[in-house]
């Protein structure tokens, strides 16, 4: 646990790099506040002195990967589940990386791996959750919210860190052993967008059609009139509409 991090991604990607040998699955790294926490494709994640949980957690996976979005996933519904422990039921994900409450951004999911397809995959998987970030004294360019709000009242943030840590150290073995294929009907319950209609943004391209679910790969299964097509991450953004 630190005080001030730049970002626990960067500061776990930089132990990986120096010590590889010397971390094992499930190590943790905490900070208080980041002062330069990150996104996805370089965006920031903004977050008050003590008003969130971030953290990012060390996995290997000996064999390599596929696809990462598998495990993104994995990740949305090992917290929501945490939360559920801690009276929030309507937690819900959006594909690929976020969590939602009353379609507010609750939580963002930054997964980051080290290694090559084919050799063992060192996988970051970082987490910002918001505790407490009033929307009226905190901009962060779109609608979110905080487990205060829902809550009535500030969690207690070391009950919080060890729920949702070892919700997700349960499920990574799993999903490390058999991979995202028998977490997809549990995802698909908690799918925000579930059979809504959708709008893909990939850099100035858009496509529109249905969220019908996701694959045993995680990949984004949407529906046109020319049948269904996967997306499986990447650049792109979702929406509803
Ligand atoms: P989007 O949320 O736009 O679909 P994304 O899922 O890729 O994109 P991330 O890159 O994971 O988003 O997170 C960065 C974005 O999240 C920022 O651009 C900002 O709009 C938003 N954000 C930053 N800090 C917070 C926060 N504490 N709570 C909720 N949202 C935040």
């Amino acid at each position: 646990v630190a005080p001030v991090l730049e970002s626990t991604n960067s500061e776990l990607k930089k132990r990986i790099a120096n010590s590889r040998e010397e971390l094992a699955n499930g190590d943790t790294v905490l900070a208080e506040i980041q002062t330069a926490g990150r996104g996805r494709h370089g965006r920031q994640w903004l977050a008050p002195v003590g008003g969130s949980l971030t953290f990012s957690m060390y996995w290997s996976f000996p064999d390599g990967y596929q696809s990462m979005t598998g495990l993104s996933l994995l990740v949305g519904v090992a917290i929501c589940e945490a939360l559920q422990t801690m009276g929030v039921d309507d937690a819900q994900v959006k594909w690929p990386n976020d969590i939602y409450l009353g379609h507010k951004k609750l939580a963002g999911i930054l997964i980051e791996v080290e290694g090559q397809i084919g050799a063992t995959a060192h996988c970051v998987i970082g987490v910002g959750l918001n505790v407490y970030v009033p929307a009226d004294e905190f901009d962060v360019g779109q609608p979110h919210t905080d487990l205060a709000a829902v809550l009535g009242s500030e969690p207690d943030r070391n009950e919080l860190a060890a729920k949702v840590i070892a919700s997700l150290w349960e499920h990574l073995d799993g999903f490390a052993a058999h991979g995202f294929d028998r977490y997809v009907p549990i995802w698909e319950s908690l799918d925000i967008f579930a059979d809504k209609k959708i709008v893909l943004q990939m850099g100035e391209k858009r496509f529109c059609g249905v969220d019908r679910g996701v694959d045993a790969s995680g990949a984004l299964l949407v529906e046109t009139e020319d049948g269904i097509t996967r997306f499986h991450g990447g650049e792109v953004s979702l929406r509803g509409y």
